[in-house]
């Protein structure tokens, strides 16, 4: 099962992906999350990836397309992925396709989460993150007060550079014009995207999502 969970920054891939993961117990390839861990290793790839990161820009396709290939010669890839943040180019949809036909492998289904521009900004505003495991947190859902430290591995819980409300801002503008046009990339091809209303409570969300990869 191929599956990638389209959505602007906030949609809640990430959230989504996690529990798909852990329900279908396939491996999440999340680019971000990888960009950020090098980021943290400041290897090489790290260092250059951080000043597109920190400005909200895109980080260039061939260095993302060499990570999801590692990706998914890892075995935990074998029998599928969940693709979050990734394609996020037409040239990387593109890539993709020949990427998985190599292993005789095609996308199985698409989930576009759909969230009003006015909830992004607020969930990116109240967004933490677990500088140690990426597990991500909402101020608004729990309490300033309550989310100092991760419930899971005890990390510290920080605000991601990148959801500065400046860098937000050029984060969506990058989605419109660089990401959305991934979703009529896919329309035209025939491989349906399922929109799903992402401004709901994470476990209708995740319902819908898992209704739609038994189909
Ligand atoms: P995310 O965690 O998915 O919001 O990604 C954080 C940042 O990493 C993005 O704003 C980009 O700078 C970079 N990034 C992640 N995935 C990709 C991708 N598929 N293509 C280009 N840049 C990416």
């Amino acid at each position: 099962m191929d599956l990638i969970l389209l959505g602007a920054p906030g949609a809640g891939k990430g959230t989504q992906g996690a529990l798909l993961a852990e329900r279908l117990n396939i491996p999440k390839i999340a680019t971000g999350d990888i960009l950020r861990d090098a980021v943290r290793r400041e290897t090489a790839l790290g260092l250059e990836a951080k000043r597109y990161m920190d400005a909200g820009a895109l980080v260039p396709d061939d260095v993302i397309l060499g990570l999801v290939r590692d990706a998914l010669a890892e075995p935990e890839a074998e029998r599928g992925a969940i693709f979050d943040g990734f394609p996020r180019t037409v040239a990387q949809a593109e890539a993709l396709t020949g990427i998985l036909a190599e292993r005789q492998r095609s996308l199985d289904a698409i989930a576009l989460l759909e969230v009003p521009d006015e909830t992004i900004v607020e969930r990116l505003a109240g967004r933490r993150t677990c500088g140690q495991c990426g597990r991500v947190y909402n101020v608004a859902a729990n309490g300033e007060s309550g989310v100092s430290r991760c419930d899971h591995c005890t990390g510290e819980l920080i605000q991601r550079i990148d959801d500065a409300a400046d860098t937000v801002r050029r984060r969506l503008q990058e989605y419109r014009t660089k990401t959305a046009p991934v979703v009529a990339f896919y329309d035209a091809r025939k491989v349906p995207v399922r929109r799903v209303d992402g401004d709901r409570p994470v476990e209708e969300v995740q319902h819908d999502l898992l209704e739609l990869v038994h189909r």
